[in-house]
């Protein structure tokens, strides 16, 4: 496999051979990057083979038994790409979320905070934190006084003040960002037998969910994965919630409730227009359908009520709209910056619980203490972005992308 590195950034065609026995390996194109204009930033060749099994053995073979080279792990691509100043760490983890993305919507707000958007934000507050700092640090270099001095706090306190205000308001976003990261729930909740798994499937255009006549066959809760219009969805069927003596079935009945609770959105199935109005004890968005709407006339169905059949279909594009308006109430707008995982928003928490330290001891606190609560909220955004003391984190965020990546 010695020989000369093709013309940087043109793919070439090359015969691969073993270097000891000679032999072809495969016809490959062969695709160069040189450092520092690659995505790792260091000199990096691709190798694009026929992809048997059997070529990918023999290249690892023979890239294996040279000792400069070793198998990338998890994730390492990226990680080097973070090192060597590519990337920053949300940057690196909207990458992720671009490769595991299932719907439109998630793909394109993992694309923006590819592109940085998350991570301009945050350094913007971390530069404005470290600036506060800058200002105070001179201070102690060289006052003579370890109280902080007046004019300098009413320089301070407003800069301080608002930094703080714009992460509290980032933090209050009704998880929008981590919803759409992890998709949404919807329960679909109602009596025995009216209608829920058949609804289930009727919306998943597929058999997923246990369809039956008979009351409570559905035991545990069926979760169908679905895409609605362009949003992450999952439908849970609670079909089997009812009493029951067995305990096997009540454990499913338990988990069943507490999922269904825990939903951001019910879905609640009546199939008797004198149940329509009744009212569950449901928290939070519900969209009441009527089934069955086949078996009823017109003239029985309430006014307003949303009458759909999931065996022939009558209304269904309708909920389906409705379940789409729902869902993108809970969803963040297109161009907000979006706080998509715990790790962002506990730092941020972090960060702005420091600032609001600050701020009561304030203008009366020593030069220290109160540098040191600002020093605090500058790290803990810096561990966000990954500018500052997260070698103990690099592994958690790179484990969870596959090797190659
Ligand atoms: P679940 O217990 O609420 O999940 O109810 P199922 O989906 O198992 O349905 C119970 C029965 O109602 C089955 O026999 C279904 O075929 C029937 N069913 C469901 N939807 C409709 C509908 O829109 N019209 C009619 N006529 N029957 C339906």
């Amino acid at each position: 496999m010695a020989g000369r590195l093709p013309p940087a950034r043109r793919a070439t065609l090359a015969a691969l051979h073993d270097e000891h026995s000679g032999s072809l390996i495969d016809q490959a194109l062969l695709l160069y990057f040189p450092a520092p204009d690659s995505f790792t930033g260091e000199d990096c060749l691709e190798i694009q083979h026929h992809g048997s099994i059997a070529v990918a053995r023999l290249l690892a073979d023979v890239l294996g038994a040279m000792p400069e080279l070793q198998p990338a792990e998890p994730g390492e691509f990226t990680k080097r790409a973070f090192l060597n100043g590519k990337l920053d760490l949300t940057q690196a983890e909207g990458l992720a979320d671009l490769i595991e993305a299932s719907t439109a919507a998630q793909a394109r707000a993992a694309l923006r905070q590819l592109a940085g958007a998350q991570g301009r934000l945050y350094d913007g507050w971390r530069e404005d934190i470290l600036q506060a700092l800058a200002m105070l640090e001179a201070e102690i270099d060289f006052a003579a006084e370890e109280e902080v001095p007046e004019a300098l706090w009413h320089t301070l306190a407003p800069r301080l003040t608002e930094t703080a205000a714009a992460i509290r308001c980032h933090l209050d976003d009704g998880h929008k960002g981590e919803r759409l990261r992890t998709g949404l729930d919807i329960a679909v909740i109602g009596a025995p037998n009216v209608g829920k798994s058949s609804l289930v499937n009727a919306l998943a255009r597929r058999d997923v969910a246990i369809v039956t006549a008979m009351p409570g066959t559905t035991r545990d809760i069926i979760e169908v994965a679905i895409d609605l219009e362009g949003l992450p969805v999952t439908l849970l069927d609670t079909a089997g919630l009812r009493d029951s003596d067995d305990p096997i079935e009540l454990e499913g009945i338990a988990r069943a409730k507490a999922r269904a609770k825990a939903a951001d959105i019910r879905l609640r199935v009546v199939d008797d227009p004198g149940t329509f109005n009744s009212r569950g004890l449901e928290h939070g968005p519900t969209l009441t359908v009527l089934n069955k709407a086949d078996l009823w006339a017109p003239a029985s169905v309430p006014e307003g009520a949303l009458a759909v059949s999931a065996t022939s279909g009558i209304g269904l594009g309708e909920l389906w709209s409705r379940l789409a308006r729902e869902a993108r109430a809970l969803l963040p707008s297109e161009d907000a910056v979006l706080l998509t995982r715990v790790r962002h928003r506990s730092a941020l928490s972090d960060a702005e619980a420091a600032l609001t330290r600050a701020m009561a001891v304030g203008g009366a606190a020593d030069l220290g203490l109160l540098a040191e609560e600002i020093r605090l909220a500058a790290r803990a955004i810096g561990r966000l972005t990954g500018a500052f003391g997260v070698e103990d984190i690099l592994d958690r965020v790179f484990a969870t992308f596959c090797i190659g990546k």
